[in-house]
Parts: structure tokens; C-alpha cells; sequence
């Protein structure tokens, strides 16, 4: 695995034109970053709905807004597409014969393996297809919830095929840089089985206690919100994320996803019968044994510069962004 060292100051254009297809809390933080950086030349963007291009031209994110994808593609030195892992192979499709021989195509996608399986049969050759994802988000969508800066200290996966063009690599790795990511390079494989267990299992525990709360509620009352401001409150937040996505997400990493969630029930079926039991020893030894797990990877996060995939406890905030990258934020 490869590592590149994040950085936040002022590049020169790294592309001549970037195509977005798809503009929403991802896409619409790739044009506010690219813009305001001036890492591009010109942004041509394109969203399915009419309703979504007009908000982008309303907010001025790219150079211009078209009404399909292989109008954004044309002559595109780099084309990035933010849309739901699912809709990835019919764009790909869409555009392929429309893609500049020596172009860069990317996504974001949350899964990897099946979003390489849909788009690279469509990719031409002579076009570099780089899959992506940056692992960043919050639980809001569309255009406006876009943001220059969700990408800073944050990871940016990538998962070229074995044979990719190295130089490509390294393009799309330091654009991704530019925006203040570390990129890591992995298979698309590996990936899939690391965000099962870092990311897609535990947004199914929030989805299930967040539905078991919901379910007690003749029981509880108001009481869910009135005490929800624990752990709880952070369950909601993660179940409030958007549910095409998630959807997306497990039916694309469908083998990871059951793997982690094997070994998850069985080490639950275990809690489950020391609580069960009243067995004090198993309960305190396994805690104890958390704690020490949890407190060994606030270590290693800071001591060492191995990924850890999510800004760690106590970590200084991000460095303020040069001017006209900051200024992009307040459009
Ligand atoms: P979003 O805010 O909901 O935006 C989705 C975009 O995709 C919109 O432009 C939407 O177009 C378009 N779209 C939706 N369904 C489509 C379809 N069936 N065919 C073509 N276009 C479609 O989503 P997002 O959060 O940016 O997520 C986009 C991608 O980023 C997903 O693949 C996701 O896995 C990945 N990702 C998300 C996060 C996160 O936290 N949100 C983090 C990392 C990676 P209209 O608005 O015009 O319908």
C-alpha cells in the first residue's frame, strides 16, 4: 500500500477541464475545493434532474451546467462521478463512447469491487479508469450541503486495477491531495472488507438500535429524547444518513458486509449470555479487554502515520484553508 502525504496549500491547475457527473454532498464538495483551489481550468457539471443542475448553476459551482452526461464528458480531462454506487455501470455505459482517449475517469463510491465489476467493461481503451472514495460525508445530501474542506485530514482510497497507468495514479492521487486528503492505495477487494468493518457494519447497528428504540417507544415515551444525548444521539445521526446510499452500499458489498456481521453475532451471542448469566468475570474482562483495544488505536492513530480512516479523538482541527479557498465556502 501506497501513501501520500496530505497538503493544503495553493496548487497550480492540475487538470484542463473536470467533468462532474452527479452534484451532491460529494460532488458538490469535489466543485467547491476544485473552484476555489483554481486546481482546474474549467468545471462542466451535470446532475439527472433538471431541479438539481438549475441549484448548481443557482450556486455557481462549475463553469457550466449541461443536460447529460456525455455532453459533461466531451473533451474532459477528468470526469468524477458522484452518484449512488448502483447508477455507476449505466453511466459509465452512457459515457464511455464520449470519453477523450488519455482522460482520467474516477468515482467516489462507497464499494469498490462491484462499481469496478459495472464501469470498467465500459471504460474504452486508452481512457484511465482510477476508482475512488474519499472517506468523508456527513448525513446530508443534494448540492447545498456541499463543502470545500470535507475532504481535509480525511482519506481518499483508490483502487486501480493492477495493470493502471502509474502516472494516472499519481494524477488523480495528488488532485485528491490538493484538497487536503491523504490517498491510500489498496484493492478494491481489500477496501470492501475494511469499510464493512469500519463503516458499513456499524451503520447497520446504528439503523437496527435506532428501530429497536423506535419500536419501544409505547414503553419509553419521550424519554428517547430526552436522554438521547449519549451514545444514543450519535445513532440517530448515522440512521439519518441517506437511505439510497446505504441501500446501495449493502447490496453492492453484500460478502464483506456478511463476513464482519458473522463474527459480530457471535461475539454478541457471547455478551448476550454473560448478561444473561450474571457472569461478572466474562463481562469485566471483556470490557477490559475494549478498553485496552480502544486506548492502542488512540496510540497508534497519533504516534504512527498508519490510516486510520476517521479523524482521531483529540486530533488539532485542520489548518486554515488558504483565502480563496476558504472564500469558495461562503458562495
Ligand atoms: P447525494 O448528495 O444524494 O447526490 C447524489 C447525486 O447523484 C445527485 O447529483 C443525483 O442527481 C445523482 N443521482 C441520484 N440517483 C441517480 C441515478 N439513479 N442515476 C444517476 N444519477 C443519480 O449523494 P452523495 O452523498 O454525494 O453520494 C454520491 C456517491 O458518493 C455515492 O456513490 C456514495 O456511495 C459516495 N459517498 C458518499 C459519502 C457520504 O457520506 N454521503 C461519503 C463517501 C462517498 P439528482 O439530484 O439530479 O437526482
Amino acid at each position: 500500500m501506497m501513501r501520500v502525504e496530505p497538503s493544503v496549500s495553493k496548487p497550480a491547475p492540475q487538470f484542463g477541464r473536470l467533468a462532474l457527473i452527479g452534484v451532491g454532498l460529494i460532488g458538490g464538495s469535489i466543485a467547491r475545493a476544485a473552484r476555489g483551489l483554481g486546481i482546474v481550468d474549467t468545471i462542466v457539471a451535470t446532475s439527472r434532474s433538471e431541479a438539481t443542475r438549475q441549484r448548481v448553476r443557482e450556486l455557481g459551482l462549475a463553469d457550466a451546467v449541461v443536460d447529460s452526461n456525455a455532453a459533461a464528458v466531451a473533451d474532459a480531462d477528468l470526469v468524477i462521478i458522484s452518484v449512488p454506487i448502483g447508477a455507476c455501470g449505466a453511466v459509465a455505459k452512457e459515457i464511455g463512447p464520449h470519453l477523450k482517449p488519455g482522460a482520467i475517469v474516477s468515482d467516489v463510491g462507497s464499494v469498490k469491487a462491484a462499481v469496478v465489476r459495472d464501469m470498467a467493461p465500459h471504460i474504452p481503451p486508452g481512457v484511465h479508469f482510477i476508482p475512488g472514495h474519499p472517506v468523508a460525508g456527513t448525513e446530508h445530501s443534494g448540492p447545498d450541503a456541499g463543502f470545500a474542506e470535507l475532504f481535509i485530514n480525511r482519506w481518499c482510497i483508490l483502487t486501480p486495477a493492477q495493470d493502471a497507468d502509474p502516472a494516472a495514479i499519481e494524477r488523480l492521487a495528488q488532485f485528491w491531495k490538493a484538497f487536503g486528503a491523504s490517498v491510500e492505495i489498496m484493492s478494491a477487494e481489500h477496501h470492501d472488507l475494511v469499510l464493512a468493518v469500519t463503516s458499513h457494519v456499524p451503520h447497520l447497528i446504528a439503523y437496527t438500535i435506532v428501530g429497536t428504540a423506535f419500536d419501544l417507544r409505547h414503553v419509553t415515551e419521550s424519554e428517547i429524547l430526552k436522554y438521547s444525548a449519549g451514545g444514543f444521539r450519535d445513532f440517530t445521526r448515522i440512521a439519518a444518513s441517506d437511505p439510497t446510499m446505504w441501500r446501495d452500499i449493502f447490496l453492492h458489498n453484500r460478502e464483506a458486509v456478511l463476513d464482519v456481521l458473522g463474527r459480530f453475532n457471535e461475539d454478541l451471542s457471547t455478551l448476550t449470555r454473560a448478561v444473561r448469566n450474571g457472569d461478572a468475570e466474562t463481562l469485566y474482562n471483556l470490557f477490559a479487554e475494549r478498553r485496552a483495544i480502544r486506548r492502542g488505536m488512540i496510540q497508534f492513530n497519533l504516534g504512527t502515520p498508519a490510516p486510520h480512516f476517521q479523524r482521531a479523538e483529540g486530533e488539532a482541527q485542520p489548518e486554515p484553508l488558504p483565502r480563496p479557498y476558504a472564500a469558495s465556502n461562503d458562495d
